[in-house]
């Protein structure tokens, strides 16, 4: 039998062996950070985990718990963590600046922004040469549609359903997920079918979704468009890369409708998906505005907007300053990320282990009915779980079970989908073929009787 059928193991897996000894925590334990975070940080009711992990450190693709367990973080942080937890490059560009200057605005100068920008832009297709740094994903979409806004003229935004683009008074109405909408006002913001090609009502067919777009731009708006904003393989929304040829389509109705295009790469820029650098290539599409945000920095709060200098025009009318954005520290950080990032081949990487997963969880899925779909691509993994293949009943329950399982074998994973019953597999973008197979031995070790 193939690896991946053989009948699952009685003993659970091991995690591979790895090179790093944590240090001894004498911090606050776990139970009272979670009794002083309900009092001081608000009644948040988003915690992974029945009890939450306290993490006290990280090393490339692993994470360390107060006493010392080791778990395989297939989820980077939130995605966030690029080059593996504290990188040593990243670590010592961020620490040699910190000695010498924390802080200081573009109302000065200073070469680490300028470095920075000018590397990020060579990352960039045609003629997206302008960078404007923010802190976060949500800031770099407020810009974004800002930027939409002021340069057609138009006020009309469209994003797809199930999207994620933040949790700004403005963003969260890009935001589609009810789990995340807070009901306030949300303004000529307009959501349109999901081309999802697994649970989309049109399948994968591109052609249809994208007339639906234009039907909406004819009768359901004032008939002309600021912008179009769509991540390009879904995150929070549950790992859907979008039909294929779907961006095409839609952005020729899009600008033909006089809006621009924006494309969210927060989740899958910077080679995750190990086909291209970034997520919107893999439609053949150039935007008119990039934002991205997470992986960028390898955890550093960092986000930014990349656009054409035609369109970055609009901002000049009036002053446009964000006391944090590119300040040297994050910049070096950001900075050291990309050059990893090269210098490690990290995008080679993603595509040769992330084909080797795929198929060893297209393996599994032969073998458990109720893994409903695998898809992605590169180190951009999804597992939807069903209870019914052909009626593609969400199986909200034992994915919770699943998810508590697999944490307590040692490995974490990202929760999403409207259902949350899809686990997303984005670690960091060192992990390595033993890490994917451990990952997918423990899915087998965990599933097994249900
Ligand atoms: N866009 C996408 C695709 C995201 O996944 C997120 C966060 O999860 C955001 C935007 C918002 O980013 P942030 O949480 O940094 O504000």
């Amino acid at each position: 039998l193939r690896r991946g059928l053989a009948s699952s193991a009685a003993a659970p897996p091991s995690l591979p062996p790895f090179d790093h000894q944590p240090r001894p925590y004498k911090g606050m334990p776990g139970e009272e950070i979670l009794q002083k975070r309900k009092t001081f940080l608000g009644p948040s009711l988003f915690y992974y985990y029945q009890k939450p992990l306290n993490i006290v450190e990280g090393k490339m693709q692993y994470l360390y718990d107060e006493n010392g367990k080791r778990y395989l973080d297939a989820f980077a942080g939130i995605v966030t963590v690029s080059c593996g937890h504290c990188h040593p490059d990243v670590v010592n560009a961020v620490v040699e600046q910190t000695k010498l200057l924390q802080h200081t605005t573009t109302i000065y100068l200073h070469h680490a922004i300028v470095e920075f920008a000018e590397a990020l832009a060579s990352k960039m297709p045609g003629n997206l040469k302008v960078v404007y740094f923010v802190n976060s994903g949500t800031e770099a979409n407020e810009l974004a549609m800002m930027m939409a806004r002021l340069y057609t003229g138009n006020l009309s935004m469209i994003a797809l359903r199930n999207a994620y683009h933040g949790g700004s008074s403005a963003t969260i109405g890009l935001t589609a997920l009810h789990t995340w909408k807070y009901p306030i006002p949300q303004g000529e913001i307009h959501h349109v079918m999901n081309p999802d090609p697994y649970r989309g009502t049109f399948g994968s067919d591109a052609v249809r979704y994208a007339k639906e777009v234009q039907d909406h731009i004819n009768y359901g708006s004032p008939g002309n468009v600021a912008g179009f904003i769509a991540e390009t393989f879904q995150g929070v929304g549950g790992a859907v890369e979008l039909a294929p040829g779907y961006l095409k389509l839609v952005f020729d109705i899009v600008r033909k409708a006089g809006g621009v295009c924006i494309a969210d790469e927060v989740q899958s820029g910077f080679g995750r998906t190990g086909s291209h650098y970034w997520g919107f290539e893999t439609q053949g599409v150039i935007p008119d505005i990039v934002t991205m945000a997470k992986g960028i920095g390898n955890g550093l709060p960092l986000g930014a907007v990349v656009t054409t200098p035609e369109i970055a025009q609009v901002m000049s009318q009036k002053i446009q300053f964000n006391t944090f954005g590119g300040n040297p520290v994050c910049s070096a950080g950001g900075h050291a990320v990309l050059k990893v990032l090269d210098n490690e081949k990290r995008q080679t990487h993603c595509a040769d282990v992330g084909s080797h997963l795929i198929e060893r969880l297209k393996i599994l899925q032969q073998k458990h009915e109720i893994i409903g779909d695998v898809r992605g691509r590169g180190l951009m993994l999804g597992v939807e779980f069903v209870t019914d293949r052909k009626e593609k009943t969400p199986a909200k329950a034992e994915a919770a079970i699943l998810f508590e399982k697999l944490k307590d074998l040692g490995v974490l994973v990202g929760k999403g989908g409207i259902h949350g019953n899809v686990f997303r597999i984005k670690p960091p973008m060192c992990f390595t073929k033993e890490d994917a197979d451990f990952l997918v031995d423990a899915l087998d070790y965990a599933m097994a009787g249900m």
